[in-house]
């Protein structure tokens, strides 16, 4: 994943500040259509109806729980190359015709395949105590046998980078920096720098290995994986050449190191060693493997349109997740949610206008692999509006335009339709539909965020507690519900969104 990508996969995360959505949700019978007055300018009453009769379905029983609970049954370890890919791939692919979608196919995927091994710390200096680590995405391994020497301690990423080659040559780097909690995950883009970049920047300075703070904001004995990325090309130049030439060892002709998160309880006791000690020493041994080039699939299914099947409506989730839960938050929850969405919209009567895809994406987390296939493949057909689901626990908290200003009203009156549960209207900050989309939404793709909730997201990203035990099934009927009745009315929509100018804003951020 190149810097430039994680920045604006991230920038979503810093940009939603607004304020939280009222938080009382009114119980399924008493969801009315909307905010009545006024009228609407965009839709007919009778497109309006169906949406609302759509969020009313959803609200009763989506079967989105029942989805994921069958994905995270059939394959509980999603990492590409894992031992449950291909089933995944079959799951969902079985999944898409047993639901009745119009078109149902795969598309192949290829990258660079990574697994973990075994990660192992000790604190020789003191009583050889062992430390709770599980190396970072992509990690290269230590030599074999593992590292022992002093540790360096560095509060940022920033610090370590300010500091003189001659503090770090010959020690292991220990990044302490502590994710702030956050409704809107804000704390996120600033702290995981270090787990993205860091091993970079021990290599450069001759160090020999990297462990850092788990990215997360709980206070667990669980560390939190997640990728580190290797080059910082720009967007454009990852979307030409996307077929493994990042390989996690040495990318881009950029040198690394074996590189771990602690879990914050074990980070906050080796802080403490620091501050009781003048000099910590370590035996580190990171071994994971390099699986050469590996192939997944997209799995993709369809609804045709009945008036304008040319013109694509895009949704979805990635089906890929670290290997050290079962993914069902992240991002199981986002594939049962947007496929869910489009069951209910399959039962209905007549097919929208506009085509409806739904796409369960490969290889997100260890790259956008997925995401960047598909634009590949598809970039040349029209897209007219996107929104995948891929963060928050819970409910949703507001919904936020990607679109052009002239745009947003029409986004407005949809949301009026969600206002009554309680989920709030932002079009103050730029909107992100999804980390799969970035290549299209960078080729001028409009759309919208639903924007979930980060309150408790990152106590539990990317770890061992990623299962089902989070799951909340009425959670996510009520996302099902916005996702529905937003993707019905944009398929049904007369007018064509254009995408929101502040692109390239989102880009730099
Ligand atoms: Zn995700």
């Amino acid at each position: 994943m190149t810097a430039r990508i994680l920045i604006i996969l991230f920038s979503f995360l810093v940009a939603s500040c607004g304020e939280p959505a009222d938080q009382q949700t009114r119980p399924a019978e008493d969801v009315v259509i909307g905010d009545q007055a006024g009228g609407y300018n965009y839709f007919t009453i009778a497109e309006i109806r169906t949406a609302a009769k759509l969020r009313q379905r959803a609200l009763s029983g989506s079967g989105a729980y029942e989805i994921l609970e069958e994905l995270t049954t059939a394959a509980p370890s999603r990492l590409p190359g894992g031992p449950d890919d291909a089933k995944a791939v079959a799951w969902a692919e079985a999944k898409f015709r047993e639901l009745g979608f119009d078109k149902v196919w795969i598309e192949p995927v290829t990258l660079q395949g990574w697994a973990r091994k075994s990660a192992i710390a000790h604190v020789t200096s003191h009583d050889n105590l062992e430390f709770n680590i599980t190396s970072l995405g992509k990690s290269a391994s230590t030599p074999e046998g593992g590292v022992t020497a002093e540790v360096v301690h560095f509060a940022t990423f920033e610090a370590l980078v300010a500091a003189d080659a001659s503090e770090v040559e010959g020690k292991i780097v220990f990044i302490s920096n502590r994710m702030a909690r956050a409704n809107n995950g804000a704390g996120y883009r600033p702290a995981v720098i270090a787990r993205a970049r860091g091993h970079a920047e021990v290599a450069k300075k001759g160090g020999l290995a990297l462990l850092i703070r788990s990215i997360g904001t709980d206070d667990s004995d669980n560390p939190h994986t997640g990728a580190m990325s290797f080059n910082a090309d720009g967007i454009a130049a990852a979307f030409q050449d996307r077929t493994g030439n990042d390989a996690w060892s040495i990318a881009y002709g950029e040198k690394t190191v074996g590189a771990a998160a602690l879990s914050n309880q074990d980070a906050d006791a080796l802080q403490a060693i620091f501050e009781a000690s003048d000099s910590v020493t370590m035996h580190v041994d990171i071994q994971n493997l390099d699986l050469g080039e590996i192939t997944t699939y997209n799995i993709i299914g369809e609804l045709t349109g009945s008036s304008r099947p040319d013109e694509i409506v895009i949704t979805g989730g990635h089906i890929d997740a670290w290997d050290l839960g079962t993914g069902a938050m992240d991002d199981g929850m986002g594939v049962a949610i947007t496929t869910a969405a489009v069951k209910l919209i399959a039962d209905l009567p007549e097919r929208p206008a506009r085509t409806i895809r739904v796409i369960a994406f490969a290889a997100e987390e260890v790259g956008l692999h997925g995401g960047f296939a598909y634009a590949k493949a598809h970039g040349g057909e029209d897209h007219v509006f996107g929104i995948e689901s891929d963060f928050g626990l819970g409910k949703l908290r507001e919904l936020i335009p990607a679109v052009s200003e002239d745009a947003v009203p029409v986004l407005r009156e949809i949301w009026r339709l969600m206002g009554p549960m309680g989920i709030g209207w932002n079009p103050d900050v730029p909107g992100f539909p999804g980390p799969d989309l970035i290549p299209l939404v960078q080729n001028g793709l409009p759309g919208a965020a639903l924007a979930g909730d980060g309150t408790y997201y990152f106590d539990h990203h990317h770890t061992a507690s990623d299962t089902m035990a989070l799951i909340d099934a009425e959670a996510l009927d009520y996302n099902v519900a916005a996702y529905a009745a937003l993707l019905y009315l944009a398929a049904e929509y007369d007018g064509r969104f254009e995408a929101e100018a502040a692109t390239e804003n989102n880009q730099e951020n």
